[in-house]
């Protein structure tokens, strides 16, 4: 029989696991912490009994549309995505606000002047999003299975979203846009910098900015019992360190980041591999605060009661200027803050009317200062009031994301800078980002290609590519 190891159980690793196992062999994974699931857990009773609140990752833009998620089924083992009234909101002083929402004709109504160009940007690609996927959540560099479509879809991600945002006339479309770009936490006036960006806004149009009934936990709860079904098995508070823990295996996958995989491999990883792996370049950091909020947010703008989520920094001048400043290391004094109130579409995730309401600010990496106060200066700027109805609060600083999960470090959520190389080739040059150099073994964290998120494609990747190795 096979016999497979997988290091670390976030999403990628429980889907490398979930992979494998599927196909026949004998997987353990083995987890640091106490509780499996890494940036795809929830908890319930943190702040105020009975609500539940996401620990890392809250929307899923890419969830529904995920091969993985897809091919194993995970909807029977009781995975349901929901939605808020409208996607996201992003404010700006004065009231005023860019809307989204899932449909793009419906985003466009709403954008006046720009509404035209909205469409331009995002109708065809969120209308063929389900192929255009299929090259999406691959590794960039291969021959893709929809050329025209890619190049189509890829043509604007090469332009720096500081410009593409300027594509827009209005402030409100500014923003919007500019919002969704801050999520991949690079300087806005960078080449491919609007890549991310168009990918969440591209996909979230096609699916929806869908959280996870229950709470994201059910992500990692759906990919366990079909782990379990296989025949998978888990050991949790395993802190691998040294290639001597490791088990012997024909297949090892680490969900891992590339410096923990050097120090765990030491001198059996190439020393060519070692090097692009220990110049890995992390993110600047987040820093999560989560609320309990008596009657939610009191906001100004209207819409923003009924989206799942709220961007908070400005407009898009105030956006690009905030993000250079945090990837420079620099605190700014409003940083860009994301705001989720997961709770719209799922009551369940609140207690009577205490509501959870889920933040984190972009700080720079490591960043060593409280930004408590700048986030709740950020949602009062939008929703003067909000303080007085806070209940209770979660904090979570940079240092204490890396202590939570050591692949945040700094705070790094998205598990490294993705800056054009890291974003086309993941942690090396290479068109096998998977591999490490040492035969059986690969990594499968939101280091390598397609990145962040609770979609699974990394680790789905790297065990079909371990499978086809055997
Ligand atoms: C605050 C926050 C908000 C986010 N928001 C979103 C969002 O809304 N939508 C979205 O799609 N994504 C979001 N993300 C990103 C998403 O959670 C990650 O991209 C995703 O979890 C990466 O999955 P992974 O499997 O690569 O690694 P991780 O989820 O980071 O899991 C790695 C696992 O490995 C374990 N581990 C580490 N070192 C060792 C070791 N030496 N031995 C054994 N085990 C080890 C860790 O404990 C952890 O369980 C967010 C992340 C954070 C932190």
């Amino acid at each position: 029989m096979t016999h497979a190891v997988v290091v670390g159980s976030g999403p990628n690793g429980l889907s490398a696991a979930v992979e494998l196992a599927a196909a026949g062999v004998e997987v353990t994974v083995l987890e640091a912490r106490a509780r499996v699931g890494g940036g795809a857990r929830s908890c319930e009773g943190g702040i105020v009994a009975g609500l539940v609140q996401d620990e890392c990752s809250a929307v899923h833009t890419m969830g529904p549309t995920s091969a993985f998620v897809i091919r194993h089924r995970l909807g029977d083992y009781g995975l349901e995505w929901l939605s808020a009234p409208i996607d996201m909101v992003h404010p700006l002083d004065g009231g005023s606000a860019g809307v989204l929402h899932r449909s793009v004709q419906d985003t466009a109504a709403g954008l006046g002047a720009d509404g035209t160009r909205w469409r331009r940007l995002f109708g065809w690609p969120s209308e063929h999003f389900g192929a255009l996927s299929e090259d999406i959540f691959q590794p960039l560099i291969r021959i893709p299975r929809h050329p025209i479509g890619m190049a189509r879809f890829g043509m604007p991600t090469l332009v720096p979203a500081a410009t593409l945002g300027r594509y827009f006339r209005t402030p409100a479309a500014q923003a919007l846009f500019g919002g969704v770009a801050a999520h991949a936490f690079q300087p806005l006036n960078r080449p491919l910098s609007s890549a991310i960006g168009l990918g969440i806004l591209t996909a979230g149009h096609h699916s929806g900015w869908v959280v996870a009934r229950g709470g994201t936990q059910a992500i990692t709860d759906a990919m366990v019992a079909r782990l379990t079904e296989f025949g998978g098995k888990i050991e949790t508070g395993v802190r691998v360190e040294r290639a001597a823990q490791l088990p012997r295996a024909d297949i090892t996958v680490f969900d891992l980041t590339p410096e923990d995989v050097v120090r765990i491999l030491g001198d059996r990883l190439p020393r060519r591999i070692a090097r692009s792996f220990t110049r890995f370049r992390h993110s600047p950091g987040a820093f999560k605060v989560d609320f309990a909020v008596e009657g939610g947010v009191p906001w100004t703008n209207p819409d923003a009661h009924r989206a799942g989520t709220v961007h908070l920094g400005g407009d898009l001048a105030e956006i690009v200027r905030t993000e250079a400043q945090v990837v420079a290391g620099q605190m700014p004094q409003r940083p860009f803050v994301l705001v989720g109130q997961q709770y719209l579409a799922d009551p369940s995730r609140s207690a009577g009317n205490v509501h959870p309401l889920y933040s984190y600010a972009h700080v720079p990496h490591g960043y060593p200062g409280d930004a408590t106060e700048a986030i709740i200066g950020q949602i009062e700027r939008f929703a003067p009031g909000f303080r007085d109805r806070i209940v209770g609060m979660a904090v979570r600083s940079t240092t204490q994301m890396a202590v939570y999960n050591a692949n945040y470090v700094g705070g790094d959520i998205i598990t490294g800078a993705k800056d054009v190389r890291q974003l086309v080739f993941g942690p090396r040059i290479t068109a096998s980002p998977y591999t490490i150099g040492v035969p059986g073994m690969y990594i499968c964290s939101a280091a390598t290609p397609p990145g962040p998120g609770a979609h699974g494609m990394c680790g789905y990747n790297a065990a079909r590519l371990a499978l086809s190795k055997l």
